[in-house]
């Protein structure tokens, strides 16, 4: 997969709006959003009349770098949302919604959604017991996801449970901090996401 290598504060002041991708920073007055809220580049500060093009593909950029996917991801996502029963734009927000490295990193288990796709990776959780080490995995209601026993000393875990109640944790999910587990009471509903989405525009992108 194509990795973006450039610096993520970046994302956030294209996207103007801060996408909390890197954890602690974003919640510190080095945040680069708070610090500099224009678009990077020598003509970041100009400002520009965006397109109705301009307008969807920003939304769909957005969405796409707050989840961490690839285009190519992000496309195979919304096909799939679009074949579902119901409305497109959040069935594809529900379906980004329940993918194990967003539940995980809502769950306070990573700090960012890139930090807890990695201990996805690294194979640090269980769901329902077994062994999931698919950044993808689709959760249902019920599932039970929890770290491994040799992994409840990492560091890097330990802060960012530390943290949680900074960010809160969804109604939809319920956190057993002691346990090292979460369980998914529900499927998440378009009310459950918070942050300013007008996912319309993206299936109007996807439409043409
Ligand atoms: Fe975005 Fe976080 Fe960087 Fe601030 S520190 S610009 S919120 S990634």
């Amino acid at each position: 997969m194509a990795r973006y290598r450039e610096s993520v504060c970046r994302i956030c002041r294209r996207e103007n709006m801060k996408l909390f991708l890197k954890g602690d920073r974003c919640y510190s007055d080095k945040c680069a959003f708070d610090r500099r809220g224009y678009a990077p580049g020598q003509h970041g500060q100009r400002r520009t009349k965006l397109s109705e093009y301009g307008i969807q593909l920003r939304e769909k950029q957005k969405v796409k770098r707050n989840y961490g996917l690839s285009e190519k991801q992000f496309r195979l996502t919304f096909f799939k949302a679009d074949r579902l029963k119901g409305v497109t734009g959040a069935n594809l927000l529900m379906s980004l919604e329940r993918r194990l490295d967003n539940v995980v990193y809502r769950l306070g288990f990573g700090s960012s959604r890139a930090q807890s796709r990695q201990l996805v990776r690294h194979s640090h959780f269980l769901v329902n017991g077994r062994k999931v080490n698919i950044p993808s995995y689709v959760i249902k209601p019920n599932d039970v996801i929890e770290l491994k026993e040799g992994s409840r000393s990492v560091q890097v875990v330990n802060d960012a449970l530390d943290a949680v109640v900074r960010r809160g944790i969804p109604q939809w999910l319920e956190l057993d901090k002691s346990g090292f587990k979460g369980i998914v009471r529900s499927i998440p509903v378009r009310d459950d996401i918070t942050m300013p989405i007008q996912e319309q525009l993206i299936v109007e992108l996807y439409s043409k």
